[in-house]
Parts: C-alpha cells; sequence; structure tokens
C-alpha cells in the first residue's frame, strides 16, 4: 500500500489514544525500529527521546530479546495460570524479589501498568476486609497519576483526563506533594486521616510524579517520613513504580532511595524491556497472609485472560539479563552524568522556569504566558518542532522532558540537547 492509503485506512477504521479527533494530524507510520530509532514509511529516521511512552530499555527489536522471546513463542506461547504454572513466571518471580527488599516475597501477575496498580488497591482493600476491619479509604498525592481505568483513575488527580467519570470515582484522601516549606503541615494532614478516616493504604508515585504531576519532583527523606508514619499506624503503603522501575531513575527501582520500605510495589512499562504488555504486583508476606484461610470468601477473586503470558515473562527475563550486564549500568551512569551539566548549561536561559532531574529522566518547565497543565498549546508546538528535526519528544504541557532508552549515544543525546537549545532562543 502506498503512503497516502494507509494514512487514509487508519482515519477510516482506527481510534488512536489521546489523540483530539477533530483536529487529529495525520500520524506518523512506523514501519521499522531499531536502536534508540524509529523509521517511517518514507524512510525517515526519528531518535525515540521518550522510550515510546516510558517502555523502552535497551532499544527497539532488539536481537536478544528477539530470539528469548521466538524460542518462548515455540514452546509455549501462553498457557492459563490458574491451576498451572509455567517455568517462566516462576524464573522471573524469583529473579525479580532478588532485586527487592527482603520483606517482599509474593508476585502477582497482570498485563499493563493500571491493572497493576487495580491489584495493589484490590490487594490492600481486602486485606483489612478479610480481618473485618473497616479500613476502606486510601490516601493519595495531589497530581497523581496512577492509570485509566476505574480504580487508578480515582487515585489519580481529578482533571481534564476524568471530569466525563468524576461521579463515577471513589473519594480519596488527598494530600499535598511533600516539600521542605509544607512537610510539617503534610504530616499533620496524613495523621489526621489515618486517626480520623479509616486509611487502609497510602499509594504513591516515589520521587517523581509522571503523566499527572508533570515530572514534579520530591526528596526522598520526606517520602521516607510519610511512610514511617503509615507504618507505625499500620497503613499500607503502596510504591508505584510502572513509570520509575527497572535502573530509570539511576537505581533499580526508585525506592532503593529510601529507608523505610513499601508493603506493595507496583510494576509495569519498562519490565519486559518495552516489547510486550506485562505487569506485575509485588507484596510483602504478611499481606499475602490475610488471604491464608479455611474461608473461601478470603480469596483474592482476581485475574485476567493474559495472566503471567509466558511470552511476556520471556521478554522480561530477557530483558533483566540486560538490565544486570555491566554495558546497561554504563550507558545509564553516562545518560544522568550528560542530564546533569544540560541541566546546569541551561537552566539560566530566560524561557526556562525551571529544570528536573533524577537519574535518566531530565524535564524542562517553559515559561509560558499560557495557563500551564496538559491542554497548553506549547506542547504541539513543541512535538511538530521535534519532529521536524527527526526526534520524537512529546512534552507533558509546557514541560519538555527526555526520558531515552538506555542505549542512546552520546552523539544523539547531544543533538536533542542541542536542538533543545535552539527551541529555547528561537521559537519560544
Ligand atoms: C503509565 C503509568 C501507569 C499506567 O500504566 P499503563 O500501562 O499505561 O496502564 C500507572 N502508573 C504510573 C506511575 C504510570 O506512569
Amino acid at each position: 500500500m502506498d503512503s497516502s492509503n494507509w494514512q487514509k485506512k487508519d482515519l477510516q477504521y482506527v481510534w488512536h489514544p489521546f489523540t483530539h479527533l477533530k483536529y487529529a494530524e495525520t500520524p506518523i507510520n512506523i514501519v521499522r525500529s531499531e536502536g534508540s530509532y524509529y523509521f517511517d514509511e518514507n524512510g525517515n529516521k526519528y531518535i525515540d527521546g521518550i522510550s515510546s511512552w516510558w517502555v523502552n530499555l535497551h532499544g527497539h527489536s532488539h536481537p536478544y530479546i528477539a530470539q528469548k522471546v521466538y524460542e518462548q513463542l515455540t514452546t509455549n506461547a501462553h498457557s492459563i495460570f490458574s491451576g498451572f504454572t509455567h517455568p517462566r513466571a516462576i524464573e522471573f518471580s524469583e529473579r525479580l524479589l532478588n532485586h527487592l527488599p527482603k520483606s517482599f516475597s509474593k508476585v502477582f501477575f497482570s498485563d499493563n501498568g493500571s491493572t497493576s496498580v487495580e491489584v495493589a488497591l484490590k490487594m490492600a482493600l481486602q486485606f483489612w476486609h478479610n480481618q473485618n476491619k473497616t479500613k476502606t479509604k486510601i490516601i493519595a498525592f495531589e497530581n497523581a497519576y496512577h492509570g485509566d481505568t476505574f480504580g487508578s483513575m480515582s487515585v489519580g488527580e481529578r482533571n481534564v483526563f476524568t471530569s466525563a467519570f468524576s461521579p463515577l470515582l471513589f473519594d480519596v484522601l488527598r494530600l499535598p506533594v511533600p516539600t521542605k516549606e509544607n512537610i510539617d503541615e503534610v504530616k499533620q494532614q496524613l495523621n489526621q486521616f489515618i486517626q480520623s478516616e479509616n486509611a487502609g493504604a497510602f499509594i504513591f508515585e516515589p520521587l517523581i510524579l509522571g503523566a499527572g504531576g508533570s515530572m514534579q519532583m520530591y526528596d526522598v527523606a520526606l517520602l521516607d517520613e510519610l511512610i514511617f508514619i503509615c507504618k507505625q499506624h499500620k497503613v499500607i503503603t503502596i510504591a508505584d513504580e510502572v513509570m520509575t522501575g527497572f535502573y530509570r531513575t539511576g537505581k533499580f527501582f526508585a525506592t532503593d532511595y529510601l529507608e523505610n520500605k513499601p508493603d506493595i510495589i507496583c510494576l509495569s512499562k519498562g519490565i519486559t524491556g518495552g516489547v510486550m504488555p506485562l505487569g506485575v504486583t509485588v507484596c510483602a508476606q504478611f499481606i499475602y497472609d490475610a488471604y491464608i484461610s479455611e474461608d473461601k470468601h478470603k480469596t483474592f477473586f482476581h485475574g485476567h485472560s493474559y495472566t503471567a503470558n509466558p511470552t511476556a515473562c520471556a521478554a522480561a527475563l530477557a530483558s533483566m539479563d540486560l538490565l544486570e550486564g555491566e554495558e546497561t549500568l554504563k550507558n545509564i551512569q553516562q545518560i544522568s552524568l550528560s542530564h546533569l551539566s544540560f541541566k546546569e548549561k541551561i537552566k539560566s536561559y530566560p524561557k526556562v522556569l525551571s529544570v528536573r532531574n533524577l537519574g535518566t529522566i531530565i524535564a524542562i518547565e517553559i515559561k509560558t504566558t499560557e495557563e500551564g497543565g496538559y491542554l497548553n498549546n506549547l506542547a504541539e508546538k513543541i512535538s511538530t518542532y521535534f519532529i521536524q528535526k527527526g526526534i520524537l519528544l512529546r512534552p507533558l504541557g509546557n514541560v519538555l522532558y527526555i526520558l531515552p532508552p538506555y542505549c542512546v549515544s552520546q552523539s544523539d543525546l547531544t543533538y536533542i540537547y542541542t536542538c533543545i537549545e535552539t527551541f529555547l532562543d528561537k521559537e519560544v
């Protein structure tokens, strides 16, 4: 099919995510991807500056992952996971637990980030229910994002994404993101929630709020204090590491920076290296224990058709092999250092409101006369500008960020930085 035909048929048959339909631009048709590049049908090359929506770790169409996936596809592509098991899920659980604190002991599989959060919320709520305790409220941060299903939308910030559903979303105890200035009030608020509101769990994105908070970052020590309070009062803590897992923030998990460890952790996105959908929710033994009973009503009644899909687990194991190799770590350190010096360079630019950086993520908040936020028109201008330069960047409103695959070359990173400087000088 020639190019105009693909695009006509796309418009005819396909509904794309997060896309304003009335003025939707013709989407770019990607026919091949390799390393940190996309190639479209006309042979144009784009550097993937956002890891395909934060999922890709080792580069596209990675031959090692492809080989492992192929072997699994021709061995056991998929099998049921209730009453049955398979080697890839067991191996992956064991290896994942080796990277987590000893308090974690059980891995529950699902198939994306939102479902990993749904599982965590249900696991925590039923933990209390199974013990006949009415701890039914969830504490969550302002500007949080935890996914697009109803439970995960409920714990996320109410905004343009959720307004159509607001009457149906459950109430959440909303805590401001802690800063050095407000920490005393936040702690007081948290204590009040715990004492008077039946709080059963606290869910948070550790150290950095992604889609809802436009890469807003906050201090490890402050989060440590909040988790400490929860632990003292037996409120279950849930770390949503869907974006931050697998070295995104410089450590294997963002919660590795913490002294006080959460009770449940949600993982997805990078878990398979970005090639297959998979989600997991890992919990501490005491949570699992609340489900062991003679009483069948205490069963955790949750599962998905593709729970622990063996092919996805094979991809996750292959990605784990690469993550545990020296080269990946070297690349991650290199990206972190590069970001750091770029931050120093541009933080005083007149058009820059602030620059934030954590591990392989750098976010630049651009001054704009419009109100900030996701619908800020600057976002489209930024996307279009960088696509013309052969770079995929997809800002969150007026916040431009780079979140590259770990295999990105130094010269490609430098090229992205240079284009950002030119953009800030000439286009804002
Ligand atoms: C992306 C994301 C989710 C949702 O994951 P999906 O796979 O898109 O459903 C949940 N939490 C965080 C922190 C995320 O970044």
